[in-house]
């Protein structure tokens, strides 16, 4: 089925059961009227003269609107094309042009952005999901019935998301239905859990496929939602305690805010059982001080925008899963070890790049065939450019990405470990490391964020460091700066730190 009928196939059935609430004023919508405010915005599409296959751009931070947008689209069998909410006009009128959008929808608070990008790019409207003078709303456009859409599930886009551009441009990632509604299944049935009765937090943004993946998962197995418009602190522990919320969804930032800040301990997070944690590496150490602090499962997944987006996860059957691994297959995906360099198969515990296949692999980056082709080859391996090892026992590590590994003297040298190594001082907040060319040589270079009332040196830092890696490993080069910067999806942004 297409997505929003397997999303929404027991909806109606729940009745007033809150599906979305917002985290900020409580607003909720149940599961009845999320079916009935997502047909008759598809219908307001219909009428509104868009056609099946036609892309709208959707540009807003978390709100209970935007998952209702979002299967209204699917519904009329639109294809929704998210923006970082943190887009510039000219990012917005880049990807408006490259995914032929014909609609902006975005939220009253982004429209100076929004109009100016629409006018150089060809956008026929810019319509709003909340309210706004002069613009009108996506939720209450005028119309009959939602239109009746034959899918081809395999060709037809559910979402065009754009991968993130951490390593290049962002791409255009096309997502069909059968991509999309099949990693429901992959994703959902290893994540067990009580259904209804979870209370999720949704703080990781919704135009991001991990934030998609959780607001489509959720919403289908009919838990609560509740909705937060960006990660803060405050606002985060307090939704935590006060919609005792049951299941966390976070990136390697959130974790470390978990693990290490002082506030947390005045909040009652109980009613949390799970964090499941994904997006950027995660350090072991730090994954155990944030679940020994908040008394939940600290999990991970592994996924990428092009693989719509899991192709690891732990199961709850896997109580007992080694520390710092990803988890295991999802059903129906396979997945290899291969050497970059020569392309041979990799064995148990060798360390090499992650390929993977199955149903999930997406059909390829809009206008981009070599990209395509130089990342899906023609047996339909997805050649993820992450370097991966598993274990005999199935269960599967994440080195780093293949284009951040650090070459020193015919080494390698990967950053998230030696980020890794850096968290575990008490003493620095957060850390990011970088190759740099001294003397045409890369060497490490740690950008380290000082805890706060800390006392620390560059050649602490590397001292600290030198006394826990091998000798190639070691850091050489130390700044430190105020705050890492990282991407909405807790990627660290190292092509600012090269800038500096
Ligand atoms: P771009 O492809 O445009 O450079 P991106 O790869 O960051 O951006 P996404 O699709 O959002 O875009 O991210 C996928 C990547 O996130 C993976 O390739 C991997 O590097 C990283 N990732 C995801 N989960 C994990 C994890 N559990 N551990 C380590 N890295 C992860
Ligand atoms: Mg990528």
């Amino acid at each position: 089925a297409p997505v929003h009928a397997t999303v929404l196939a027991e909806a109606a059935g729940r009745g007033e059961h809150p599906a979305l609430v917002d985290g900020l004023t409580g607003r909720t919508i149940g599961y009845a009227e999320l079916v009935r405010a997502v047909e008759r915005t598809a219908a307001g599409f219909a009428a509104a003269g868009l056609r099946k296959g036609d892309v709208i751009a959707l540009h807003s931070p978390n709100t209970i609107a935007y998952p209702v947008v979002f299967l209204a689209a699917s519904r009329a069998g639109l294809v929704v094309t998210t923006l970082n909410v943190l887009s510039t006009v000219d990012d917005i009128v880049k990807q408006v042009r490259d995914s032929g959008a014909r609609w902006l929808v975005t939220v009253s608070m982004l429209l100076p952005v929004a109009t100016q990008a629409a006018e150089r790019s060809g956008i026929e409207e810019v319509l709003v999901c909340d309210t706004a003078d002069g613009h009108r709303s996506v939720l209450e456009l005028p119309g009959d019935a939602a239109p009746e859409i034959e899918f081809d599930l395999r060709r037809d886009l559910f979402a065009l998301p754009y991968s993130s551009g951490t390593t290049g441009h962002p791409k255009g990632v096309m997502l069909s239905h059968h991509n999309v509604a099949t990693n429901l299944n992959q994703s959902g049935a290893a994540w067990h859990d009580d259904g209804q009765g979870e209370r999720v937090l949704a703080v990781l943004p919704f135009f991001h496929i991990f934030g998609i993946t959780i607001m489509l998962n959720y919403l289908r197995k009919g838990s609560t939602l509740v909705v937060l418009p960006s990660f803060d602190l405050a606002r985060f522990l307090g939704a935590i305690q006060e919609h005792r919320i049951t299941r966390v969804f976070a990136v390697p930032p959130i974790v470390l805010a978990l693990a290490k800040h002082p506030d947390v301990d005045g909040y009652d997070t109980s009613s949390v059982r799970e964090i499941l944690c994904a997006a950027a590496p995660l350090d072991e150490d730090l994954a155990n001080a944030c679940a020994r602090r908040l008394g939940a499962r600290v999990l991970q997944g592994y996924g990428m925008t092009e693989l719509s987006p899991v192709s690891h996860l732990i199961s709850d059957e896997d109580r007992d899963q080694p520390p710092g691994c990803v988890g295991r297959l999802v059903s129906r995906t396979e997945a290899r070890v291969v050497d970059p360099v020569t392309g041979a198969d990799l064995g148990v515990g060798e360390v090499g790049e992650l390929w993977v296949r199955g149903p999930q692999v997406m059909l390829g980056y809009l206008g981009r065939p070599e990209e395509t082709d130089a990342t899906v080859d023609a047996d339909g391996w997805l050649h993820t450019g992450d370097v991966a090892t598993v274990d005999g026992d199935g269960y599967w590590y994440i080195v780093d990405r293949v284009k951040e590994l650090i070459k020193y003297k015919g080494y390698q040298v990967a950053p998230a470990e030696l980020e890794a190594v850096l968290l575990s001082d008490p003493r620095v907040a957060d850390a990011a490391v970088i190759g740099v060319y001294v003397d045409g040589a890369e060497v490490p270079k740690a950008f380290v964020v000082r805890a706060p009332g800390a006392d620390l040196d560059a050649e602490e830092v590397m001292a600290f460091v030198a006394d826990r890696v091998a000798p190639y490993k070691k850091v050489r080069l130390v700044e430190f700066i105020d705050a890492v910067p990282r991407a909405l999806s807790g990627k660290i942004l190292r092509r600012e730190l090269r800038k500096r």
